[in-house]
């Protein structure tokens, strides 16, 4: 299992090497208890060829303390309140997960706003550019019309 880390870049990338949505998992080694990252949806089912991706998502827990003390707190949690408490871990990400979807659509409409609006007044250029056609070919018109009129009228003279 290669170790990349992502703590220099903001967003890990979002699918693994083999073109699948990466999983978010919670790691609870010695060395890397309640730690978050993301790897191959497939690197838990056995049997399933899988890749290598690996992304850290939170950072090294500054000192051995916090890891023993993690680790030794997750060990006396029962049963129950493992399953709770993993509950409480995983609707902690799906609020992140909302949220990052959140600020991508949000993004996206503020695109598509500006996108608008650029396409409003592209469509009011047009239109002023028709205006000043129109208006150049109303006096043509005119013009034509008065030079008939007068033709029309030294002919019959
Ligand atoms: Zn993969």
């Amino acid at each position: 299992m290669s170790t990349s880390s992502i703590n220099s870049r903001r967003r890990p990338p979002t699918h693994c090497q083999c073109g699948k949505p990466l999983a978010r998992r919670v790691a609870w080694t010695n060395i890397n208890p309640c730690r978050r990252f993301f790897n191959c949806r497939n690197s838990t089912n056995p049997g399933m060829p899988h890749c290598n991706s690996f992304y850290w998502i939170d950072p090294d827990l500054p000192n051995e303390w916090y890891k023993s003390q993690l680790l030794e707190l997750y060990l006396t949690l029962n049963q129950e309140q493992r399953v709770h408490f993993l509950g409480q871990l995983s609707a902690q990400e799906r609020l992140e997960i909302l949220q990052d979807e959140f600020d991508v659509y949000q993004n996206e409409i503020e695109t598509e706003i500006e996108a608008m609006g650029n396409k409003k007044a592209e469509l009011e250029r047009e239109i002023n550019k028709l205006k000043k056609k129109t208006s150049f070919w109303r006096k043509f018109g005119i013009c034509v019309v008065v030079l008939l009129v007068l033709l029309n009228f030294y002919v019959m003279k």
